[in-house]
Formats: C-alpha cells, sequence, structure tokens
C-alpha cells in the first residue's frame, strides 16, 4: 500500500483494478516507438491502465478521490479489456483496510466512466451510492456536458454513475475552483475537457497534486505529449506546462489518472527534458 504524509494528511493510492486500452490513445500524436520505451505493449497495441483512486485522510475526514471503472460491462467488453471479474470498490477499499461505510465525501474530478464508475452499486432492485454516508462532490458544468451526449464522448458518460446521486440528492455541484476543506482545493483545469479538475492538498509546506486525466501517466509529463482523447490539447499543454513547472520548481507529490506502475512522483525539468526524479509503486 502506497501512501504519502502531506503536513497534517496522510493521502494513499487506493488502486480499483486496471484495464487495457488501445495505447496510442493515451499518447495522441506522439510516435509509439517513443512512448513504447515506457509502457509495455501487448500483440493487440494494448497498454495497461490503472483506475487510481485515492483516499486523503486527517484526524477528522476520509475523502475518496475518484471511484474507478465500477463493475457494469458486457462480457465483450470485460474480454476487451482484459478485465474478467472487475473488482468491486467497497471490496477494494475493505481490502485496504477502509471501511466503505466511513467516508465522508467522494470527489469524481470529472465524470466519465473509469472515473466515476464506482459510483454507485445495484442494490435491493435498486441503484445506491457505494459508499453509504459520504456526499458527491463534481462540476455543474460537468454534470451538463455530460447530459448534452455529444457524439464525441457520449460513451464516456453512464447516467447510471451519477444521475441517482443527482435524484437522491447525494452529489453536489460546483461552479468552478473550490475549497472543500482549509488545504484542500479543486481546480477547474482544461484540456482533458473542459471542466474537469485537479485536487491539490497543501499543509505544512508540502504539496500533492492528483493531475488525474490531465496527465494520466506519468509518460505524459512532458507537456506536449496530450492524450488523444483530449478535447482540448492546447490549453491542456498550456495548463501542464504551467502546474509541472511550478510542482518541479515546488518538490510537489504527483498523481496520475491511470499510471498503473506510478502511484506518486516528484518532477524535475532540465534542458526542456521533463522526467520522475523519485517514484512510488
Ligand atoms: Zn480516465
Amino acid at each position: 500500500m502506497s501512501s504519502i504524509e502531506v503536513g497534517d494528511f496522510r493521502v494513499t493510492l487506493v488502486r480499483a483494478g486496471s484495464y487495457w486500452w488501445d495505447g496510442g490513445t493515451f499518447f495522441g500524436v506522439v510516435p509509439k516507438t517513443l512512448w513504447a520505451k515506457s509502457q509495455p505493449v501487448d500483440e493487440l497495441n494494448l497498454i495497461e491502465a490503472g483506475f487510481n483512486c485515492f483516499v486523503i485522510e486527517d484526524a477528522v475526514h476520509r475523502i475518496l478521490v475518484e471511484t474507478g471503472g465500477g463493475v457494469r460491462h458486457d462480457e465483450r467488453a470485460k474480454e476487451r479489456m482484459k478485465t474478467p471479474d472487475p473488482p468491486r470498490l467497497r471490496e477494494v477499499l475493505s481490502a485496504h483496510g477502509f471501511d466503505p461505510a466511513s467516508f465522508d465525501l467522494v470527489i469524481n474530478t470529472h465524470l466519465h466512466w473509469d472515473h466515476a464508475g464506482g459510483n454507485t452499486v445495484d442494490e435491493g432492485g435498486g441503484v445506491v451510492p457505494a459508499l453509504p454516508n459520504a456526499r458527491f462532490l463534481t462540476q455543474r458544468a460537468e454534470l451538463e456536458h455530460a447530459r448534452e451526449r455529444h457524439p464525441r464522448d457520449a460513451v464516456s458518460y453512464r447516467p447510471v454513475n451519477y444521475e441517482p446521486l443527482i435524484e437522491s440528492g447525494r452529489m453536489y455541484l460546483l461552479d468552478g475552483d473550490s475549497e472543500v476543506l482549509p488545504g484542500l482545493e479543486l481546480i477547474v483545469t482544461p484540456g482533458h475537457n473542459r471542466s474537469m479538475m485537479i485536487v491539490v492538498l497543501r499543509s505544512k509546506g508540502v504539496t500533492w497534486c492528483h493531475f488525474a486525466d490531465l496527465i494520466q501517466f506519468a509518460a505524459n509529463i512532458t507537456p506536449t505529449w496530450v492524450s488523444g482523447f483530449d478535447l482540448y490539447p492546447l490549453e491542456g499543454i498550456d495548463n501542464k506546462t504551467r502546474l509541472l513547472t511550478q510542482a518541479a520548481a515546488e518538490d510537489w507529490w504527483c498523481s496520475f489518472g491511470h499510471d498503473p506502475a506510478c502511484a506518486f512522483g516528484k518532477i524535475e525539468v532540465q534542458e526542456g527534458k521533463w522526467r520522475l526524479k523519485e517514484r512510488l509503486a
């Protein structure tokens, strides 16, 4: 189990399994000869992508960032993603020593299925929150975009992951940046899509930033290595350059949406080359 101390907080990676997806989609226009050096590729050109979720705790709060991909996949999808028996979020949390009932809050950086897929479970003939006592947070504009069902990305949004929470009043919608509690900020950072939030935690001089899908793998820290999924790649490059420059200068711990081998990393840039100088698996 991989954890870091961020001042008064502890942050722990809880990986809700992984899936395999076409490698090129994560690296956009970057040639395979370059990105394949860091990501092992199978015979179908798939690479492994983790469902990286994080638990943030202090003396009184327990917060989950992202809920993974969930279990509602048909047989073909499970075979394609090489995940025949996807793990259940509650079981993953319990296996890490976290009682699902002990969470106050869930942060969905955005509502794509691979970040909000564990939000709800089918139980007693209905759909209920996977974490029975938690409030859920996301951006209002993200929900509105999800409901537009634009042909480009409608497939990424599954209403069962959020509409029941909206209906029951369990999901709270933010209008822009938000300080959830002192030191914990959610910052709208366009690139992957319009309204995705990064998570920035600061306490006693230490900073942790979860880049979610602004930076999906550690290999994507080169700012121009944007994902083919991104709706706003130029804005993404600008935001990555600004944030990664700050992360390197201030020695932040950084986390990424889908890297299956990196829980936390620190970044350096030398002569235009970006790399991890330290990594916790
Ligand atoms: Zn994602």
